[in-house]
């Protein structure tokens, strides 16, 4: 359950910028997450309506997600590829030496103010 946590660290950086750019009211925020992160859309879009309805700032405020494909790099070869598909071994060659380059992170796209 660290949708919660997630929860509370955008709303205090919306929050944050909302102040910091005299805005009282913020309509809607578009969120990313990666493809292959642990968090659960719908626990978050609980998590958040329950949040935002405790802040002035941010009551009735809409969450929209959209989700960042999961790439992974391979060292040996130097192909990128998808990271649902194929999991930990490169498909070009087999090998294992490969990181993921993104689609674990979550990420603030936009605000958009009413
Ligand atoms: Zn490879």
């Amino acid at each position: 359950m660290h949708e919660l946590g997630i929860v509370f660290h955008i709303v205090k950086t919306v929050e944050n910028i909302a102040v910091e750019n005299q805005v009282s009211k913020v309509g809607k925020v578009v969120l990313q997450i990666g493809e292959v992160s642990t968090i659960i859309p719908s626990y978050l879009v609980d998590c958040w309506n329950w949040k935002c309805s405790k802040s002035v700032l941010m009551e009735g405020c809409e969450l929209e997600i959209e989700t960042i494909p999961a790439i992974t790099f391979c060292e040996d070869c130097g192909e990128t590829y998808s990271t649902v598909q194929h999991g930990k071994i490169c498909p070009y060659c087999s090998s294992a030496c490969t990181y993921l380059v993104q689609g674990n992170e979550h990420e603030i796209k936009e605000i958009e103010v009413c």
